[in-house]
């Protein structure tokens, strides 16, 4: 840009609209701890060093796994896990993680959702002490791409009614896994997977939903990348097919025990999502402020008319509320409070006022607004799997509709 030279017709070079504001209008988060400071720094310094490839990888729809996870090195992952092998974060600092990754990429957000949020909690919460030996810190650090495979071509929103199989064999004591499973981050990135399916076996647990330890390079275990992606593209999932895989004994995790625990998982992590739609919206919104001050329209800024004035006050009104579920969720998770339905409304709430947001800044950027430069493009895309993923906007409201009511509307 330094050679540019305005020309009749065009003034500027370009627009500067991705730099980090840290928008805090309530000073919702003035007053965060050190500690907690200390983990969103390097949750900032993280995205700065792998934003700008994160941002090729997006337009290619690659999945650039050193990437990602350089946050294991960075001891990203932890998510909020309390378990004596991993460090401390607290759920403000884990909630910041996941919305400053969020803010930065999306696909790295979700990266973090899965190898931290789903894969190495469920590990942390249902494994062994050998499964954990083994794997926990691996994980964490990023040695070992995680992850956890619970929705099924036919079962998503359903997934309680999952058909995947594993039968016992009685000579061996080896479990055998049939059965299919879509979506899945990290499911054909060489590492492990968290495989839930339904128990065959001459105890207890006949029928139950259990958890099973997979390495992926196991004969009949086959991953392959979804692709076509118009949301998330910088990373992939997969499409797994377990055809008669055989594992040991002990591979399944002994915590794991009906679908109940799954459904534990997929609660903790939820809250993380509400949290990545507030760095969504931060960077949609951030985005279209900084357009309007820069753009120049009927001879003056964008940002000097009513109009543009009033959106821009209705989206900071939207994300402050976003920023005041987060904060508040997090401070009852710390005194250990938090309920699953008020979690499941921090999500409802947050992905559809991101969307709303998102939608707004990329109309306010013009034709720029759907270059990949500027971001709010990606975000715009991004927003709508996080959306969908842990659990629809209409399954969250089944279940803070249930809570409100005592009434199932679920079947
Ligand atoms: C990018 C991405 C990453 C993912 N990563 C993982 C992963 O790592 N591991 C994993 O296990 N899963 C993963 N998922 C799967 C995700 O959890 C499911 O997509 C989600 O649960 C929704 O299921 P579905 O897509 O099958 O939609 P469906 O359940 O088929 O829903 C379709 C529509 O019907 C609506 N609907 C469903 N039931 C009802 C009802 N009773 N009443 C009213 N409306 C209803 C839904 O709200 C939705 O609008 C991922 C998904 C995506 C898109």
């Amino acid at each position: 840009m330094t050679d540019f030279q305005p020309r009749p017709g065009q003034r500027v070079a370009g627009y500067d609209v991705t730099a980090r504001r840290d928008t805090d209008y309530y000073a919702v988060f003035a007053d965060i701890p050190a500690a907690d400071r200390e983990v969103w720094d390097r949750a900032k310094a993280y995205i700065d060093e792998v934003g700008t490839r994160m941002l090729d990888a997006w337009d290619t729809a690659a999945y650039p796994l050193d990437l990602a996870m350089r946050a294991g090195e960075l001891d990203l992952f932890n998510d909020g896990i309390v378990h004596p092998d991993l460090t401390r974060f607290s759920p403000l600092a884990a909630g910041l993680v996941n919305m400053e990754i969020s803010r930065g990429d999306g696909s790295l957000g979700t990266v973090l959702a899965v190898q931290g949020g789903l894969a190495l909690r469920t590990l942390a919460l249902f494994g062994s002490d050998e499964q954990q030996a083994r794997w926990l810190v691996p994980i964490a650090r990023g040695e070992v791409p995680a992850s956890f495979a619970l929705t099924e071509p036919d079962h998503g929103s359903d997934s309680v009614s999952l058909e995947t199989v594993a039968r016992r064999d009685a000579t061996t004591g080896e479990w055998v896994l049939d059965g299919a499973k879509k979506w899945i981050g990290n499911g054909a990135s060489g590492g492990i997977t968290f495989v839930w399916a339904r128990v065959e076996a001459e105890d207890e647990f006949h029928g139950a939903v259990r958890c099973f330890l997979v390495e992926q390079d196991t004969p009949g275990y086959t991953g392959t990348v979804i692709t076509g992606k118009a949301s998330l593209r910088g990373i992939h999932q997969a499409h797994i097919v377990l055809d008669g895989v055989r594992v040991a004994a002990d591979a399944v995790l002994p915590g794991a025990q009906s679908f109940k625990d799954a459904s534990t998982v997929l609660y903790s992590t939820r809250s993380g999502v509400a949290w990545s739609a507030l760095g969504h919206a931060t960077a949609c919104y951030e985005s279209a402020l900084a357009y309007s001050q820069q753009r120049v329209q009927f001879g003056k800024p964008l940002a000097k008319f009513q109009m543009v004035q009033e959106r821009l006050a209705q989206m900071l009104e939207e994300l402050t509320a976003m920023q005041l579920y987060c904060r508040w969720m997090a401070d009852l998770e710390e005194r250990g409070q938090l309920r699953p339905t008020q979690a499941s409304l921090a999500k409802y709430h947050n992905t559809r006022a991101a969307r709303r947001i998102a939608a707004v800044a990329r109309d306010m950027l013009g034709g720029n607004g759907i270059l990949l430069e500027n971001g709010v493009m990606q975000h715009m895309a991004d927003i709508e799997a996080i959306h969908t993923y842990e659990g629809t906007e209409s399954v969250q409201a089944l279940l803070i509709g249930r809570d409100i009511t005592g009434m199932s509307a679920f079947a």
